[in-house]
């Protein structure tokens, strides 16, 4: 006899195995469906916040485009010079406030495989920038900078945006986001 389980998203009564993720760990908040429909939603709401950043940064940075595939760690590269171009990469401001600097934690299809490695935190070797975006109304956005080499410096997997809200709607850091001088300054900036 099965001991069917109710999940907490959809409601529907259901087999304990249909709980079961990847990890091997049971819950019963949501199950494999209702898991993989909230995996698409995200991943469908990445890819708009990606597009509103390209937007956001055009009038600005006329050379800015999406990067050609998932498999890199980077979402946008802005071409500021000859020799000088700025890795981006896109994260989505939680509702807890905060800017994720871990890629491939979620489930479905946001999940992304770099060098074999399911999880990995941005650093300096593969992006330059991180810009957190924030809704505030349909249509309206806040964009927060974090460079590369303060993530690497702080050591953090994610940080406030009320922390860097020094940052907001500054596309400056974009062309300075690889100046030694102007990450010191920034990390100054954090611990004020
Ligand atoms: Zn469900």
């Amino acid at each position: 006899m099965t001991a069917w389980k109710i999940c907490d998203t959809c409601g529907e009564r259901k087999d304990p195995k249909e709980f079961i993720s990847k990890t091997g760990k049971a819950t019963y908040k949501s199950c494999k469906e209702c898991k993989s429909i909230k995996g698409k939603e995200s991943s469908i709401k990445g890819k708009a916040n990606e597009y509103l950043v390209l937007g956001a940064l055009l009038p600005m940075f006329p050379n800015t485009m999406m990067s050609s595939n998932e498999q890199t760690a980077h979402d946008l590269i802005v071409h500021l010079s000859k020799n000088d171009d700025i890795r981006v990469q896109v994260k989505t401001v939680s509702k807890e406030n905060s800017i994720t600097f871990e890629a491939g934690k979620r489930a479905g299809a946001e999940r992304r495989q770099i060098s074999g490695m399911k999880e990995y935190q941005y650093s300096a070797d593969d992006t330059d920038v991180v810009i957190g975006i924030k809704a505030i109304d349909t249509g309206s956005f806040e964009l927060f900078f974090v460079p590369s080499l303060v993530i690497d410096e702080i050591g953090q997997k994610s940080i406030s945006a009320n922390v860097v809200k020094f940052t907001k709607n500054d596309f400056e850091v974009i062309t300075r986001c690889k100046d030694r001088s102007y990450v010191k300054e920034f990390i100054k900036k954090l611990n004020n």
